[in-house]
């Protein structure tokens, strides 16, 4: 799985560094593509249930499951790239948004706010917490830092022999609910934020989420494991989560 996780790390570094304003989604897609297949691994996102692409790019008041194509991306835009690979049968998956360009201040909380939500979801989801307290801290920090919607059909995931994995794991609730976190335990943690309402609509393409209310949204994923010294490990992060789960008092395995 950190080998699955690191083809996702370094596509998301690709496309950061070649994101411009003129660029069509269908391009990163393409970065993406390329990458996957000189890592000799494989997408978990190309063909499922008919997904077209190795991304998903969900722009503006699109939050998830946009399909990558002929659109143009435009200086000042919320850009949020989702995709996962599968390695010997393994798999990773993580998402980011970012802005485009010269973007305003009320986005880049937004982002902030929903990436560092997701670090504190994953630094409460360790080796003895029960599984709700993760959606308890990315709820409760969320809500400290402004009104923001936080969408409630969608939520992380087990992850391991398949992308998409019981538990399902959600961005709210209550704390101390749910089976415990133990060794061995993978998860993809990603809150999905708006600067408006929680609610969402489906795009007639059957697969873009877009915002009720037209809001800006952000979305952020990691996968993680709990090692079997009990400390957690972030496989889609190239430093395995070691600077933002330290910056939380959270200690990563160095089994790994
Ligand atoms: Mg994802
Ligand atoms: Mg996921």
């Amino acid at each position: 799985m950190r080998r699955a996780g690191l083809v996702v790390a370094e596509i998301h570094q690709l496309i950061r560094d070649s994101v411009k304003p003129g660029m069509t989604t269908n391009a990163l897609d393409l970065i993406s593509e390329a990458h996957t297949k000189r890592s000799k691994a494989t997408s978990n996102f190309k063909g499922y249930h008919g997904f077209p692409a190795t991304i998903c790019v969900s722009i503006n008041d699109e939050i998830v499951h946009g399909i990558p194509g002929s659109r143009i991306i435009n200086d000042g835009d919320v850009v949020s790239i989702d995709c996962g690979a599968i390695v010997d049968g393994w798999h990773g998956d993580a998402a980011f948004s970012v802005i485009v360009g010269a973007g305003n201040p009320e986005d880049q909380k937004l982002l902030d706010v929903c990436e560092e939500s997701m670090w504190r979801g994953i630094a409460a989801g360790k080796n003895g917490a029960k599984l709700s307290d993760i959606g308890f801290a990315i709820e409760q920090y969320i809500n400290s830092q402004g009104k923001y919607g936080i969408l409630q059909e969608y939520g992380g995931h087990g992850i391991g022999t398949e992308m998409h994995q019981e538990p399902h794991v959600l961005n709210f609730g209550r704390a101390g609910q749910g089976p415990e976190i133990v060794p061995g335990l993978a998860l993809a943690i990603e809150p999905m934020i708006t600067r408006g309402s929680s609610r969402t609509k489906v795009l007639k393409d059957d697969w873009t989420v877009v915002s009720a209310d037209s809001s800006r949204g952000a979305h952020f994923e990691h996968t993680y494991a709990i090692c079997p010294d009990g400390k957690p490990f972030v496989l889609t992060a190239i430093d395995g989560g070691k600077a933002d789960l330290g910056r939380l008092g959270v200690e990563i395995s160095s089994l790994l």
